[in-house]
């Protein structure tokens, strides 16, 4: 008998983990939902499975908060000592402020259409009292400026204020990055070696964030299945809408942002879309910029006619920091959270989010899920802490059962755009071959 349960157990566990991640988040969701939908019909057995189930929902949340600083932190050193100062050249620069100006531009059209349509509004799951979110009022513009500076990073990093840790990971990374350039051979080993330390610590906080997202199909379930035990079918269509709105976003983004500067720089739209569509497509199906980047590299060089020595050194740079669809994912679900828990977001929050969307992208790893990591952040930034048993928690979760369908258009975006910014870098250096165009 306890050979057979023995098996039994066996063998869920070698389907659990033989199924794809993704196949298993969305059966998550899906049953959650269902399993939701039933007890909101019959609300006398709603509250023992919540008391019952809250305990799994929790634990995720908290194995997620707890991977949050150090993966932030980790990375963004990592991403900012990549680029040593040499690179940062004329062409380094432009590439650069090409890909950060997008980035930013790209947030102002997310908070538009999240300003115009609200999403998530209506569905308050958080009781006629809201959540208190951080009171714009009680903040001034320059005062969140001024706090993005630290007085104390340890304090700061103990503490999980984000943007201060943002700001101090991104001065370190680029002071690691010239020492690496040092004329004294033994700074420049030890720095170097430095980096690597760093950068391996980010790979095993992303190999930690691999771990737990396998947890994630039954964190998503549980949580999903309280939002609609207590909600009801309510919910589905906001989180139709928040996803239609995402891509009308990435689509906006392309059309007016890269069609308009590739106007100006008298190029074709069409002609760009037609060269770049395959890496675009793999983007969509791999949501992975970093495994997409040896496609984009042979479309910008072969089907656009940019030179190797831009592509080589521009589009790896765009791979790490450049990402428009992230970003607007992350402004989009923000205010969408914000809008859930009833405490949508003010003026200042919103321009809180302009620079950290935009910084939050130069973070963002490029590999799947990565912009989901980053959401936890943005949201404790605007005064939304992912805390266990929140309100916050559970409108998190519903974004989190639907990752897998904003990040394929995200990084399908964030690839265009890498490779948009070698077009625009490759014909401002005269690096690009008219016989394409
Ligand atoms: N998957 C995205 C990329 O690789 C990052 C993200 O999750 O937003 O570009």
């Amino acid at each position: 008998m306890a050979e057979q349960e023995g098996a039994k157990r066996g063998r869920f566990m070698g389907w659990y983990f033989g199924v794809n991640l993704l196949t298993r988040i969305l059966i998550g969701l899906l049953l959650g939902a269902l399993v939701g939908l039933f007890l909101a019909f019959n609300p006398g057995a709603a509250g023992p499975y919540v008391a019952y189930t809250k305990f799994f929902g929790d634990i995720f949340i908290r194995l997620l908060r707890m991977i949050v600083v150090p993966v932030i932190f980790f990375s963004l050193i990592t991403g900012a000592s990549s680029i040593t100062p040499h690179q940062l050249g004329r062409v380094g620069l432009k590439t650069l402020a090409y890909y950060l100006g997008t980035t930013a531009v790209a947030v102002f059209i997310a908070l538009i259409l999240a300003d115009i349509f609200n999403p998530g509004s209506g569905l308050n799951i958080a009781g006629s009292a809201g959540v208190q979110g951080k009171s714009a009022a009680q903040t001034s513009l320059a005062q969140v400026l001024l706090n993005i500076v630290p007085m104390n990073p340890v304090e700061s990093l103990a503490k999980g204020d984000v943007l201060p840790i943002i700001f101090f990971a991104l001065i370190f990374g680029i002071g690691l990055s010239t020492l690496r350039d040092s004329g004294n051979a033994d700074i420049a080993k030890y720095a170097d070696g430095l980096f690597h330390i760093c950068s391996t610590i980010a790979e095993v906080m992303y190999k930690l964030v691999g771990g737990i997202m396998q947890y994630a199909p039954i964190g998503v379930f549980v949580l999903i299945s309280i939002v609609f035990a207590q909600q009801g079918p309510k919910v589905i269509g906001p989180l139709v809408f928040v996803t239609l709105l995402c891509y009308i976003g990435f689509a906006a983004h392309v059309c007016l942002v890269y069609g308009g500067i590739l106007r100006i720089c008298g190029l074709s739209f069409t002609k760009f879309l037609r060269g770049v569509h395959e890496a675009s497509i793999t983007a969509f199906v791999t949501r992975s910029s970093s495994a997409t980047l040896p496609i984009s590299m042979r479309v910008s060089e072969e089907n656009l006619g940019v030179s190797r020595s831009i592509t080589s050194f521009s589009l790896p740079i765009g791979a790490t920091v450049n990402m428009d669809g992230t970003s607007i994912y992350l402004a989009i679900c923000a205010c969408f959270i914000a809008n859930v828990v009833g405490a949508p977001l003010g003026f200042e929050q919103q321009a809180t989010l302009v620079v950290l969307a935009t910084l939050a992208s130069v973070g963002t790893a490029g590999v799947p899920g990565a912009g989901a990591i980053m959401m936890l952040m943005v949201l404790e930034a605007v005064g939304l802490p992912v805390t266990a048993e929140s309100p916050v928690a559970a409108a998190y979760a519903m974004i989190l059962g639907i990752d897998a369908l904003l990040d394929m258009g995200r990084t399908c975006l964030n690839v265009t755009g890498d490779v948009a910014g070698v077009v625009v870098v490759g014909k401002s250096e005269k690096q690009l071959d008219a016989g394409k165009w």
